[in-house]
């Protein structure tokens, strides 16, 4: 479903990602793993067209997807959170969803009232969408609820239910257990892989919490300073001297 080939992210004297590769199948959670600065948000940048690549391609279902418009490399389906949370915090949680379904579509005021109708009935079918999201998330209880009133946990997943709504394929999530509470995280665990089945995504995602990581992914990819130093299942990447000297070395 997604393939990078060497990607490498130069700013002046620094590699922050040097020559990043990476297959992913449809279906799959993948984990990027790496101690601080190792290049992992700056990896999620590249393959969403944030920042530009000094050098490195990258194809999405096939197609060479190098180098075009986030906004297009959304349309195509590919979708992220962030490590800080991006909310509109003064919009209600119902409403940070439903916007997020408004995304790329270009409606102008002529064409919606000339075609008044069918818009209502689309706007009525992106609510229940926004809806169904919301319930699969656990947070309709809190749809007329304010964004910045929900306790952080329920935000972070709000995150995702607005990510969801865009209707990814592929799903990037940047640090989604931050900041949760043990048993918050182990219901997020068990969410994503919910997720995953109900709307058909393949996952990529960057978490510090190694239990998290280990139990949810089946493939993990580790980067330090930039690089791919190892790739393989949780059990492979436990025991990787290159992988324990990695994080001790920055501890
Ligand atoms: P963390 O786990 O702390 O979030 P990370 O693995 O996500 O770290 P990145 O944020 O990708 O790491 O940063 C990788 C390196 O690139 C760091 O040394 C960082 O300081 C540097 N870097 C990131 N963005 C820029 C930028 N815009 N200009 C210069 N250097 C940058």
């Amino acid at each position: 479903m997604l393939e990078a080939k060497e990607l490498t992210k130069q700013y002046k004297g620094l590699r922050a990602v040097a020559d990043y590769s990476v297959r992913i199948k449809q279906g799959e959670i993948r984990g990027l793993i790496g101690p601080n600065g190792a290049g992992k948000t700056t990896t999620f940048n590249l393959l969403t067209s944030l920042v530009k690549s000094t050098s490195g391609t990258i194809y999405f279902e096939g197609k060479d997807i190098t180098g075009i418009r986030p906004d297009q490399i959304a349309e195509m389906g590919i979708c992220r959170t962030f490590q800080n949370i991006r909310l509109f915090k003064n919009l209600t949680v119902l409403e940070n969803v439903l916007i997020a379904t408004q995304i790329n579509k270009n409606y102008n005021f002529l064409s919606v009232l000339l075609s008044l109708p069918s818009f209502l009935k689309e706007e009525k079918r992106l609510i229940n969408y926004s809806l169904e999201i919301l319930e699969t998330m656990g947070l309709l209880y809190a749809k007329d609820i304010k964004a910045r009133n929900l306790p952080y946990g329920q935000q972070r997943k709000l995150e995702i239910a607005r990510a969801l709504a865009v209707k990814p394929k592929l799903l990037l999530l940047d640090e989604p257990a931050a900041g949760m509470n043990p048993k918050e995280s182990l219901e997020l665990m068990e969410l994503i892989r919910l997720l995953r089945g109900k709307f058909k995504l393949t996952i990529l995602l960057i978490e510090h919490d190694m239990k998290f990581v280990m139990n949810l992914c089946e493939q993990i990819q580790v980067l330090s300073y930039g690089m791919l130093i190892a790739e393989g299942t949780a059990e492979e990447i436990r025991n990787n001297p290159e992988v324990i000297s990695a994080y001790l070395g920055r501890a």
